[in-house]
């Protein structure tokens, strides 16, 4: 199984900027290390180099012999049995910034493989430093940039322990920087205190993960027809095909309705057998937009994938901070 994760980029020192890729099948991850890193920021990249690597073992465990790893071998890259090891080779060093300019052309970049448009949305989303400015001096100073990505890694972690490891997500931070709820209705609607979205709304929202990554794949356009017909509505026009935020669509009436429509929402970024960034992004601005408990969206996570994941992934989940299945 292929997913990629995210981590500290040990170059730049911005946090969660790092992706890393790994393959369950592959030599050097199981020896606990990816086959490929790249910063999404400064883009040093590296390559993962095998030591001492004979035939390759079939399987899971050493690459080498076949030994069952424990974490600290995971850890260390290395076997402990026959001494087969893994190591990262730079493939490209990471840029340093001079300039303001210099750091703006990196984070629209950024900002682009995470669907956003504009630097200034980067920073809005993920940067506890408000400004670029801010940024580049940090960056200068060499001082570890702040990133609010473990707030995804929050929800959508599985496994339980995000107290645990590197960095690991603060529910009490987190919850601060949540939005609080919208207010649930209970009783009969009042009369136009605040609208609410009914099937609509709905499909929109559902339009906004199937046009997530870019274009609805053809699986997101069937989903999309489903979802339609299941309502008794005519598809969506093509224009209303794109990505919605949260605050333009009002939000369905209860709880139990947005619980729905957001279970829904990661059915259909699963059609496709994948769940890329950009998607659980959005998924992930409804759910805090829509007062979703964050348990309940990993359950759902639970539900979907990772049921069958090995110790690998398992021993992964200590301290990545994004983890979703890659091509
Ligand atoms: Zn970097
Ligand atoms: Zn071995």
């Amino acid at each position: 199984m292929g997913f990629d994760v995210r981590t500290d980029c040990t170059a730049c020192r911005v946090e969660s900027a790092r992706v890393e890729t790994w393959d369950t099948a592959h030599p050097a991850c199981r020896l606990g290390l990816p086959y490929a890193v790249r910063c999404s920021l400064c883009a040093h990249a590296a390559e993962a180099h095998l030591a001492d690597l004979g035939g390759a073992f079939p399987g899971e465990g050493c690459p080498k012999c076949g030994a069952t790893l424990d974490e600290a071998s995971l850890d260390a890259h290395r076997c402990p049995h026959c001494g087969t090891h893994a190591s990262l080779a730079d493939t490209s060093v990471g840029a340093r910034f001079g300039t303001e300019a210099e750091l703006e052309l990196a984070l629209l970049s950024w900002a682009k493989e995470e669907g956003l448009a504009t630097s200034a949305d980067l920073l809005e989303a993920y940067f506890v430093l408000a400004s670029a400015p801010e940024v580049l001096a940090s960056l200068a100073r060499g001082d570890r940039v702040e990133t609010t990505f473990d707030v995804a890694d929050y929800l959508f972690s599985s496994g339980g322990t995000s107290a645990g490891g590197a960095g690991g997500a603060e529910p009490i931070v987190l919850r601060a920087s949540i939005p609080p709820a919208p207010v649930t209705t209970r009783m009969s609607q009042p009369v136009s205190i605040r609208p609410t979205g009914g099937a609509r709304e709905e499909l929109l929202a559902l339009a906004s993960v199937a046009a997530a990554d870019g274009e609805a794949s053809l699986e997101d356009q069937q989903g999309l027809l489903r979802a339609a017909e299941k309502r008794g509505m005519p598809p969506l026009p093509p224009f209303d095909v794109r990505v919605w935020r949260p605050n333009e669509i009002p939000a369905p009436g209860t709880l139990v309705d947005r619980e729905r429509v957001l279970e829904e929402m990661l059915q259909l970024a699963w059609s496709d057998g994948q769940l890329d960034a950009s998607e659980l992004r959005v998924i992930k601005d409804f759910a805090r937009a829509w007062g979703i408990d964050p348990q309940r969206v990993r359950d759902w996570i639970d539900a979907y994938d990772f049921g069958a994941s090995g110790p690998l992934e398992r021993w992964l989940r200590r301290f990545a901070f994004f983890l979703f299945p890659a091509r």
